[in-house]
């Protein structure tokens, strides 16, 4: 994760708070990313109630847009992933998807940090009652051999605006017209 004291602040504005309905600061921060240029980083934080939301947005194109990137080999999942509050990820050879919401966060990870996450969000939903035991480990080793580069996969990001991406230093994602 970035801190965005690390970045440079380059606006302050107010808005109203999702969750209390008082008046919230936002700050945007400035940042750079290696190989790829700056990126915008927006923290919303509310004094009254505590609600905090993080977004991160690419300064790209603004199309919407299908960014694919595929992990084939050992470093490949280095890749930076620059994930807006409002993308869609999709692994399709797990059956795994986050899906944007309203409280879903921006962040920037690694690729290797997605896995991760999925893999953590697996345990918590394979725990609950009701939980399809058989599939769950099924999607868990999975997710595992991801993690140990002992499989392929790709990562699909879908993007109606146009602000998330995915960088890596040598290896581009592939872009289609999302429509
Ligand atoms: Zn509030």
């Amino acid at each position: 994760m970035i801190k965005e004291e690390k970045s440079e602040e380059i606006a302050t504005y107010t808005s109203k708070c999702p969750v209390c309905s008082r008046e919230l600061t936002v700050k945007d921060y400035k940042y750079s990313v290696p190989f790829y240029g700056d990126i915008i980083i927006s923290v919303a934080q509310c004094n009254n109630c505590g609600y905090r939301h993080r977004d991160v947005f690419t300064l790209s194109s603004g199309e919407p847009r299908k960014v694919i990137y595929k992990v084939e080999e050992p470093g490949d999942d280095n890749a930076l992933l620059i994930k807006s509050s409002t993308c869609k990820i999709e692994i399709p050879e797990f059956g795994a998807s986050i899906e944007p919401g309203t409280y879903s966060q921006g962040y920037i990870s690694t690729v290797e940090g997605l896995i991760s996450d999925l893999i953590e969000i697996t345990d918590y939903l394979c725990n609950q009652e009701n939980a399809p035991k058989e599939k769950c480990q099924e999607i868990k080793t999975m997710l595992e051999k991801a993690r140990e580069n002992k499989v392929s996969y790709t990562v699909i990001i879908y993007d109606h605006l146009g602000i998330c991406d995915i960088v890596s230093s040598h290896k581009k994602p592939i872009y289609e017209k999302l429509n």
